[in-house]
Order: structure tokens, then C-alpha cells, then sequence
């Protein structure tokens, strides 16, 4: 099983991705956060990516897509949070896919209006470690500046702050937006409104991806 998670930058793809991945078992897929432990390694990728990270810019296609060939025939399945984000990557993975027998099997798309994503990346917060998100305002780690989950360091992301924050929302309408545009052309997408609780807003992804794979 192979589920696209669609949305802009604050929906809550990462938040709820980690959930569906720890009740189904599914690989949980994320290029921003692999992004940021070959910046954390100063490996060559990471060096060229910090540049178009920093400032919400996409990192190519062409390094992005090579960075993930190795993840996605996972046979425990794959939940792809933050790729396909152009229609370059989207049709790339389509053919790789196509090449290994596997087709994309739901594509989901996570909406929340504009103001809300706006307050809620300006909040937020992420482990350097583990990349566990927090919200400062509504869902703070218990010791300040120290992950629940791990102990490691809970800070703002550079891309979090509020230059960058406004380029990733124009790019994700310049960039983004057509790759729901060419999964509609194809078939399903499921919508959810994912504003409310992270509770339920995980309850209706388990509803749009249907029981079977839910309760996995
Ligand atoms: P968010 O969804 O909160 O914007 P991510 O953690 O998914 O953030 O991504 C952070 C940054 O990593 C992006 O702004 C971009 O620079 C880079 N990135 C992540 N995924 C991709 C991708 N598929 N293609 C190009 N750049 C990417
Ligand atoms: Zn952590």
C-alpha cells in the first residue's frame, strides 16, 4: 500500500503521518525530514539542501528524486509525506512505481485555511533528534526546550520563521498545488478539512483510507 499525504506547509501531514505509521506498520516517508538529518550529517545533499531550506525554497527535483528511490518499494508499505511536490516528482513516481508492479493507492488531501497554517507554523516547534513536532501555544514538550520523546532539543526550524514561512506558501501554490491538480485528473482524492484536534483529524484520515488499512 502506497498513500499519498497531500497538504501545505503546517497541515499536520508529519504529526499525523507518525500516527498512521505506528498504528498500520507502514513506512512513514518523509523527504523534509530525511532532508534535515543529511543537513544534521553535513553530508553533500544536506550541504546543497540547507540553502533551499532555509529560505522555503524546494531543494531540484532531479537530487530529491534520486534521495528516495531507495525507500519507496518498502514492502511494509510507504506513507509519502512532502513528495510527490512537483508535478516533476509526481510523475517520476508514477514511473517508478509503474517500473516495480506498485501503484500509488490513495492520495489524501489535508486542507486549513490560509490564517490558520500561518499561526500555527509561527508556534511551532520540532526535536532536533527524533523531529517529533510540537506546537509552543497548544501542545508544548512538558520541560521547556526538551523532547518528551526522546530528551533531545526542541527548537525552532529556520524555515519556521516568517520570511520563509511566506515564500513555502507561495510555493506551495506555484509548485504544489498543480500535484493535486494531476492526482484529481486521475481519479480519487480523498479531501479532509484538517483543522481541530490532532485526534480527530487522525480519526478522519483513518476514514479516508478506509478500515482495512486503519486497524492494521
Ligand atoms: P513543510 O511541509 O512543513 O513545509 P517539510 O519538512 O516537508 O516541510 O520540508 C521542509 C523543506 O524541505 C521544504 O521547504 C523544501 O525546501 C525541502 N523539501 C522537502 N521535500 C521536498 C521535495 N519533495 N522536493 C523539494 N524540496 C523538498
Ligand atoms: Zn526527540
Amino acid at each position: 500500500m502506497r498513500i499519498v499525504l497531500l497538504g501545505p506547509p503546517g497541515a499536520g501531514k508529519g504529526t499525523q503521518a507518525r500516527r498512521l505509521a505506528d498504528s498500520t506498520g507502514m513506512k512513514h516517508l518523509s523527504t523534509g525530514d530525511i532532508l534535515r538529518a543529511e543537513v544534521a550529517a553535513k553530508s553533500e545533499l544536506g550541504l546543497l539542501a540547507k540553502g533551499f531550506m532555509d529560505t522555503g525554497d524546494l531543494v531540484p527535483d532531479s537530487n530529491i528524486i534520486a534521495m528516495i528511490q531507495q525507500y519507496i518499494d518498502d514492502p511494509a508499505g510507504v506513507l509519502l509525506d512532502g513528495f510527490p511536490r512537483t508535478v516533476v516528482q509526481a510523475e517520476s513516481l508514477d514511473n517508478s512505481l509503474e517500473e516495480a508492479g506498485l501503484p500509488v493507492d490513495k492520495v489524501v488531501h489535508m486542507s486549513v485555511d490560509t490564517d490558520e497554517l500561518v499561526k500555527r507554523l509561527s508556534t511551532r516547534a520540532i526535536c532536533k533528534n527524533c523531529q517529533t513536532p510540537y506546537n509552543l501555544e497548544s501542545d508544548p514538550p512538558a520541560k521547556a526546550g526538551v523532547c518528551d520523546n526522546c530528551g533531545g532539543e526542541v527548537t525552532v526550524r529556520d524555515d519556521d520563521k516568517p520570511e520563509a514561512v511566506l515564500n513555502r506558501m507561495k510555493v506551495y501554490q506555484e509548485l504544489t498545488a498543480p500535484v493535486l491538480d494531476y492526482y484529481k485528473s486521475r481519479g480519487d482524492v480523498a479531501e479532509i478539512i484538517a483543522t481541530g484536534t490532532p485526534d480527530s483529524v487522525f480519526e478522519k484520515l483513518s476514514q479516508a483510507i478506509g478500515s482495512g488499512v486503519a486497524s492494521n
